[in-house]
């Protein structure tokens, strides 16, 4: 299976420039930056694995782009979270959905596994797509973005995303010359640094966290973030993902990286299958409004 190099386009929104890295186009099946991270495991055979085993919520990007993955590799797929809820159960949606139809088997989380259990012919993933090989994947998002840069001769180049484990933002930053930035979505600005020196130990190679000054909690419906979301939908013409880009463009927005004349690039991560499940949420949430 081969990817795009996906394109860059150029939009306005509020009456500013910006680019936009369309990773969300990258494949009809798998996009983003989960297909990013989950690249390596597609461009080798791996003839001893026949499973894939991770962990974390049942409505997670990750969980359906691996759910993905295990197809395509013939890999059979199983998956621990904490809780369902039988509503959901019976009425699956979202990524919940369409990874029970790529053959996901869920299991509850009641006792600990531990990943030294699991024999030779399993790949084990932290939860969100956290690890090691996700840089082969970034590695290539920073060249197509470097070939970009050089053949229209932008040199002020700023690129921002929003993070969840941080391991997009850091192996970007770590493979391309270009500031990066990104904000913390799912932990506070702690957590974020926490996670990059797991990935990176010379914090010089880190991406810059910046901050909204306001807190808001992961998966939580914010009326803002469904008012940014549906403007830019409607100036754009572009969907991004309902749990971290509100964030993400809140953050860029109110930063003063757009004052001082650079070209910003902002990566779209993916994860349009999620925002299902998150708009019947946001819909409960606005008549309760
Ligand atoms: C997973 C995800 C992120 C966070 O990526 P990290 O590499 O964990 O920081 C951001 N945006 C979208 C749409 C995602 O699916």
């Amino acid at each position: 299976m081969l990817f795009l190099n996906s394109p860059i386009q150029e939009i306005v929104f509020q009456n500013q420039n910006f680019l936009v890295k369309r990773d969300d186009l990258l494949h009809s099946d798998f996009s983003g930056n989960k297909a990013r991270k989950f690249h390596f495991f597609l461009n080798y055979e791996f003839p001893n694995i026949d499973t894939i085993i991770s962990y974390g919520s049942n409505q997670s990007n990750a969980m359906y782009s691996m759910s993905v993955l295990a197809k395509l590799k013939g890999w059979k797929f199983i998956y621990y979270t904490n809780h369902l809820s039988s509503f959901l159960e019976q009425n699956p949606v979202g990524n919940y959905r369409y990874a029970l139809q790529n053959g996901m088997e869920i299991k509850i989380k009641d006792e600990i596994f531990q990943k030294k259990d699991f024999s030779e012919n399993v790949v084990f993933v932290e939860e969100g797509g956290r690890q090691k090989k996700a840089e082969f994947g970034i590695k290539i998002l920073a060249n197509e973005i470097i070939d970009y840069a050089q053949k229209e001769k932008i040199d002020n180049l700023k690129i921002f995303l929003p993070s969840g484990t941080g391991t997009t933002a850091l192996f970007l930053q770590k493979n391309i010359p270009y500031p990066v930035y990104t904000c913390n979505c799912v932990g506070d600005e702690e957590y974020l640094k926490k996670q990059f020196f797991g990935l990176e130990k010379d914090s010089t190679k880190h991406p810059q966290i910046l901050s909204l000054g306001k807190k808001h909690h992961f998966g939580k419906l914010y009326g803002e973030f469904y008012d940014i979301w549906e403007k830019i939908k409607t100036e754009t013409q572009i969907e991004f993902d309902l749990l971290y880009d509100p964030k993400g463009w809140l953050t860029l927005l109110n930063s003063n990286l757009k004052d001082e004349n650079n070209t910003i690039l902002y990566i779209h991560q993916g994860g349009i299958i999620g925002n299902e499940s998150m708009i019947l949420r946001y819909e409960r949430f606005k008549k309760n409004r």
